[in-house]
C-alpha cells in the first residue's frame, strides 16, 4: 500500500528512495519479508513555527521531524533550513540516514528534521526565535535515547547550541547529547565540523586507489562551497588534487590550473559565496557540468545529476557530498558510461560517524583529540567501504546497491530479532 500523504515522482527524493530499495529487495533473501518498513517511516511529526519578527509581525513556518526507523537505535539526522524543504523530501533524508548509520554500523537509526523558510531573510534574533520554538515543538519526540539532531543545510553549531539549551530548558537538566555538532565549548566534538568533508575524502580516496587514479595532479570539480564540498575540496588539495571548478547559489568559477583554495576558503567566508573570487574566471552554472575533470563532487542539494547532465560528465569518479544528488535516471546512464559512483550513504557517512564519536564523549565525559578523532574515522570509513566493494563484487551490483544490502540486511536483521510488537 501506497501512502496517502505524499504523492513521488520518479525523480522526487521519496520516489529515488523507494526504487533503490526496490532494487535491493531480491538480495535480501527471507528477510525481504520485511521490506515494507523500509518503505515508510516510523514516525512524522508537523509542527508550526511562529515567529514574531523584528518589524512587529508573525510569521507561521511549517516544520517537519521524520523518524524513519528507531530499530536499531535512536534516530539520528540533520536539521535543515530551507524554503523548499517539504515533508517528501524530509522522509528521503531520514530513510537514507537509517540506510548511512546502519551502512557504517553505528548504533543509530535515521531521522531528519527541517523548516521551510529561507534563514537567509531572517536576523540572528529572528533565527534565534525560529530554532527554540521549533525544538520545542519537536521535543516531544527528541532526546538523548530517543533521536538526536544535527547540523544539515543552512544550520551549524550556533543553532545546535540553541537546539540544546532550549531541549535542556525545558526538561529541566542540562541535555549535552541531544544534539551533535554542537560547539565545542557544549561538548561538540574536535574534528566534527569537517568530518563529512573528511569522509568524503576517505572514500574517494580508496576508490581512486581501486581504479588506479592518482590523486597527485587529479581534477577536481565541486558543487556546493559550504561545510560539505568546502572541507573535501581543502583535503583534496592537501593530497596533490588541484580544483578546477566550483559552483555554489552565488555562481560558477572556473581556473583550469587550479584554484587558489588559500584564498578562495576566506573569500567564501567573507563574502557568503565563490561569486566575485579573483583567481578564476566566472562562468555559466550548466557549464559546470562540462567541466574537464577526474572527480566530481557534488555537495550541494539533491537532483543536481539529472539524465541529460549525466550524460556530458567528464568525470570518472563521482563522490556524493550531497544527499540524493543524483536522478535515478542519471545513476544509470552513470553505471553505463563506466563512471564510478561512491554513493551519498556511505560517502557522506563520515559526518554522523562523529556525531556518533560526539555523542560517546558527552555520555562518558571524556574527549578525544582531533587526532584520535580522525584516525578512528579514516578506519570506519576504509573499514565500510571495503566491506561494501566486496558486497558490490559478489552480488555484481553498483555500490549504490551494495550499500543498501549491507544496511537493510543490518536493519531488517534487528527488526525480525525484536519481533513485530505486540
Ligand atoms: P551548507 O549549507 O554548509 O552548504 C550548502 C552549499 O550548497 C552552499 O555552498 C550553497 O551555496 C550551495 N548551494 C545551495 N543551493 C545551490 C544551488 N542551487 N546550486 C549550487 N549550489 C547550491 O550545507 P552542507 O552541510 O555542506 O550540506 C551540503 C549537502 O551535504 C546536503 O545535501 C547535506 O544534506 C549533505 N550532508 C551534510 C552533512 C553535514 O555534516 N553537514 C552530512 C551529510 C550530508
Amino acid at each position: 500500500m501506497t501512502l496517502s500523504y505524499v504523492n513521488p515522482t520518479d525523480d522526487s527524493p521519496w520516489g529515488t528512495y523507494l526504487s533503490q530499495v526496490d532494487r535491493v529487495a531480491p538480495l535480501l533473501g527471507p528477510l525481504s519479508r520485511w521490506i515494507e518498513t523500509l518503505k515508510r517511516p516510523k514516525r512524522a511529526l508537523i509542527v508550526d513555527v511562529p515567529i514574531e519578527l523584528d518589524n512587529g509581525t508573525i510569521a507561521h513556518h511549517e516544520g517537519y521531524r521524520v523518524q524513519h526507523s528507531l530499530t536499531r537505535g535512536p534516530g539520528k539526522g540533520g536539521v535543515r533550513y530551507h524554503p523548499d524543504v517539504t515533508l517528501e523530501e524530509v522522509m528521503a533524508l531520514s530513510a537514507w540516514m537509517s540506510i548511512k548509520t546502519a551502512a557504517v554500523n553505528l548504533p543509530f537509526g535515521g531521522a531528519k528534521g527541517g523548516i521551510r523558510v529561507d534563514p537567509k531573510k531572517l536576523s540572528q534574533k529572528e533565527l534565534e526565535k525560529l530554532t527554540r520554538r521549533y525544538t520545542s515543538e519537536i521535543g516531544i519526540i527528541i532526546g538523548p535515547q530517543q533521536d538526536i539532531p544535527a547540523p544539515d543545510v543552512n544550520t551549524n553549531a550556533q543553532i545546535m547550541a540553541w537546539m540544546m539549551d532550549t531541549y535542556s530548558m525545558n526538561t529541566g537538566a542540562t541535555a549535552t547529547g541531544v544534539v551533535t555538532g554542537k560547539p565545542i565549548p557544549l561538548g561538540g566534538s574536535l574534528g566534527r565540523v569537517k568530518a563529512t568533508g573528511r569522509g568524503v575524502y576517505v572514500t574517494g580516496r580508496e576508490a581512486a586507489r581501486r581504479i588506479g587514479l592518482d590523486l597527485i595532479g587529479a581534477k577536481v570539480a565541486v558543487q556546493g562551497f559550504g561545510n560539505v564540498g568546502l572541507s573535501a575540496a581543502e583535503l583534496f588539495g592537501q593530497a596533490g588534487a588541484v580544483v578546477v571548478a566550483a559552483q555554489d547559489h552565488t555562481g560558477s568559477i572556473f581556473n583550469d590550473q587550479g584554484l587558489d583554495l588559500s584564498r578562495l576558503v576566506p573569500h567564501v567566508h567573507a563574502t557568503g559565496g565563490v561569486a566575485g573570487f579573483a583567481g578564476a574566471e566566472a562562468g555559466d552554472n550548466e557549464a559546470f557540468w562540462d567541466v574537464d575533470c577526474d572527480i566530481l563532487i557534488p555537495a550541494a542539494l539533491e537532483n543536481q545529476i539529472t539524465a541529460a547532465r549525466a550524460n556530458r560528465l567528464k568525470a570518472k569518479l563521482v563522490l556524493e557530498g550531497a544527499n540524493g544528488p543524483t536522478g535515478r535516471a542519471a545513476d544509470d546512464i552513470l553505471f553505463d558510461r563506466g563512471i564510478l559512483v561512491v554513493p551519498d550513504v556511505i560517502c557522506n557517512a563520515g559526518g554522523v560517524t562523529v556525531s556518533y564519536f560526539e555523542w560517546v564523549q558527552d555520555f562518558s565525559s571524556f574527549f578525544w583529540t582531533e587526532d584520535e578523532i580522525n584516525v578512528k574515522l579514516d578506519k570506519i570509513m576504509v573499514g565500510a567501504l571495503r566491506n561494501i566493494w566486496d558486497t558490490a563484487d559478489r552480488h555484481k551490483v553498483t555500490l549504490r546497491t551494495a550499500t543498501f544490502a549491507v544496511a537493510c540486511e543490518r536493519i531488517l536483521s534487528a527488526r525480525q530479532e525484536r519481533g513485530l510488537y505486540p
